[in-house]
């Protein structure tokens, strides 16, 4: 938990958010910009400012921040036309908030990678 990093301040509660999904390790909300109609935020509890803080120590962690956008994909519906899971990662990466999270975009076609 870091005072002045955003997504934990949202993560740990202390900027409110509806949160789409709570547990232990992450939750989830919308994304204040959507990108798609549904663009979804999965992040960590635990601060980690981006993928190259993924280790060994944490692929459990990040297994679950995977498996949990892939079930909001599955509750909304987008499992049969597709949908995208994206980590960006640093300046070419377009990461723009410097705590790991997991994007989950679908409801439109999302056919290019730029
Ligand atoms: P990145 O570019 O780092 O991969 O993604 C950061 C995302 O966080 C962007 O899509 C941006 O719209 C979103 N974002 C930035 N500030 C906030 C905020 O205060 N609340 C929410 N829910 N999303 C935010
Ligand atoms: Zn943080």
């Amino acid at each position: 938990m870091s005072a002045d990093c955003l997504f934990c301040r949202i993560a740990g509660g202390g900027i409110p958010a509806a949160k789409l999904h709570d547990d232990a390790l992450c939750i989830a909300v919308a994304d204040i910009a959507p990108k798609a109609p549904v663009h979804l935020l999965v992040l960590p509890k635990v601060h980690l400012s981006g993928a190259p803080e993924i280790t060994g120590n944490n692929e459990a962690l990040i297994g679950h921040l995977v498996k949990v956008a892939a079930d909001l994909a599955r509750e909304r519906g987008l499992e049969r036309d597709g949908y995208r899971i994206v980590i960006n990662s640093g300046v070419h990466g377009g990461q723009t908030v410097q705590h790991l999270h997991v994007h989950l975009l679908g409801g439109r076609p999302l056919a290019d990678m730029g």
